[in-house]
């Protein structure tokens, strides 16, 4: 079952939970206690591949509202030959720590872990609840989850999906890979502002009467931003996994405790893994690695949120973000689930731009989380340092997790076997990692730089983005953060 971080007296169904998304009163779904994995089931884990341990990660939750089957289904339709390895999520080692690269999806970004099972716990649950309406998925990305969406969503009976994306504030890859999306249910729409911008618009459409009234009775309202339940689930599963293959890699003994480093953003990945460590999993510390849009690392230091402060474009556009929505369910964990407490900060957030926590959940922070930053000077350093030392490409925000582990080890010493989370595959920021690991060469665009970049290095290109340069643009729409609803309605009234 689930509550609500700001009503104690919100109690839904995991079926529920995943269609609606949010709490209706604002507030975010989050387990109404965190079901246990036991030590000997961990170790068996290193015996079994993705699938079969995601299987029991996904049961753990939702056995309420699905039947062992419609997992054992989900599972094999989100895990299967659109990854590019068998392994799913592949685990490499590379100086003295280990990497988790989540890219090996469609879209090569980590969002492929959770939206490719994203919309089949969708329309499972709709089902379940007995919704008869169309689902209206609508998204607000920063880059990736847009086009993560997309590919989950294109042509899935009883299911519509709407991205916005800053318009300019995406990669030539990102841009490309949503504007050529493909199926009858897509809408697709620049904006003019940053990706809080576009979030803040969706909210509004989520709010506006009017479209309830039009379309209410035809269509169900639905977010596959990272706040839904549903996206947190599927990646609670990878930490497990990684630590099963350190286990198996015999890098670790089984019981040892591990460090995860996740280049953060909304706070999804990094609260997945938190998650993972109340289930049981063997963390010591989380790090959280910010790019120069450092407002939570300042938060993690000082016990001050606050997201009245320049907002930067950096060679990270997925971490780009001043409102950091998944951490009202950290706070909630930390302020023993006192919802009183957390609608009270939120509401400081939302009118001031700014809140502080006690003493208290300062240090209950602090036992457990790491946070640092990495700017873009940075950044490229490490790109380059970690291909020349050790032959090993990553992209920028994988960097911005390097720079920031190499840098608590630093400062703590701490030894414990630590795992970075790799989130994006090289070639989706081509222009910005050749431009750092060959500072001397002229600046090459879109396709010329993932072309430099193959043969600079030899690495192979993904398939997905290699094919992306022979297909015609078919969302070429933009408007500003006031036009979202209308365009939207626009669209559906077109369908209509
Ligand atoms: C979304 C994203 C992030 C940030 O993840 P959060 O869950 O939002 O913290 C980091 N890197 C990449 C490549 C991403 O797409």
């Amino acid at each position: 079952m689930f509550t609500s971080t700001r009503s104690k007296s919100v109690n839904l169904g995991s079926a529920e939970t995943i269609v609606q998304g949010i709490s209706e009163e604002g507030g975010l779904l989050v387990p109404l206690e965190f079901p246990r994995v036991a030590a000997m089931e961990i170790a068996a884990f290193a015996r079994m591949d993705y699938r079969q341990l995601a299987e029991i990660i996904f049961g753990r939750y939702l056995l309420d509202d699905f039947s062992q089957k419609d997992i054992k289904d989900t599972i094999e339709s989100a895990y299967g030959a659109q990854f590019d390895t068998g392994e799913i999520a592949q685990v490499e080692k590379v100086d003295d720590y280990h990497v988790l690269e989540l890219w090996h999806g469609p879209t090569c970004a980590f969002k492929d872990m959770a939206l490719q099972a994203l919309p089949t716990l969708m329309t499972k649950s709709a089902k379940t609840i007995g919704e008869k309406r169309k689902l209206l998925v609508l998204v607000a990305t920063s880059g990736d989850t847009g086009k993560a969406a997309l590919e989950g969503f294109a042509d899935v009976p009883g299911a519509l999906i709407g991205v916005y994306y800053p318009k300019d504030g995406v990669s030539a890859v990102q841009k490309l890979q949503m504007t050529t999306q493909e199926g009858s249910n897509v809408f697709v729409m620049g904006v003019l502002g940053n990706f809080d911008d576009a979030q803040t618009g969706v909210k509004q459409i989520f709010a506006n009467q009017e479209l309830r009234e039009t379309f209410g009775s035809s269509l169900r309202l639905s977010s596959a931003n990272s706040i839904n339940f549903g996206r947190l689930l599927p990646q609670i599963a990878y930490y497990f996994y990684a630590y099963s293959r350190l286990v198996k890699q015999k890098e670790i003994k089984c019981g040892e405790s591990v460090n995860f480093c996740v280049p953060t953003g909304n706070f999804g990945n990094i609260l997945a893994a938190y998650y993972a460590m109340r289930m049981g999993l063997k963390i010591k510390t989380l790090i959280c690695a910010s790019n120069q849009n450092n407002v939570l690392t300042d938060f993690f230091n000082t016990g001050v949120y606050d997201a009245d402060r320049a907002f930067y474009t950096t060679a990270s556009p997925s971490m780009d973000i001043l409102i950091s929505s998944n951490l009202e369910r950290l706070l909630f964990e930390v302020c023993d689930r006192d919802a009183e407490m957390v609608s009270g900060l939120m509401g400081a957030l939302r009118s001031s731009k700014h809140y502080e926590v006690d003493e208290q959940v300062k240090a209950r922070l602090k036992e457990r989380f790491y946070a640092g930053w990495c700017g873009e000077a940075e950044t490229r350093e490490t790109i380059r340092k970690t291909y020349r030392e050790h032959d090993y490409l990553i992209d920028p925000h994988t960097a911005v997790a390097v720079k920031v582990y190499d840098d608590y080890r630093r400062s703590t010493r701490d030894a414990t076997p630590t795992v970075i989370v790799s989130t994006a595959s090289p070639f989706k920021f081509a222009e910005d990692v050749l431009g750092a690991i060959l500072p001397e060469t002229k600046a090459c665009k879109d396709f010329a730089a993932v072309d430099a970049l193959r043969s600079a290095t030899g690495a192979e290109a993904p398939s997905r983005i290699d094919g992306l340069r022979n297909k015609p643009e078919l969302h070429t729409d933009s408007c500003t953060v006031s036009d979202m609803t209308q365009k939207l309605t626009g669209w559906l009234n077109a369908r209509a």
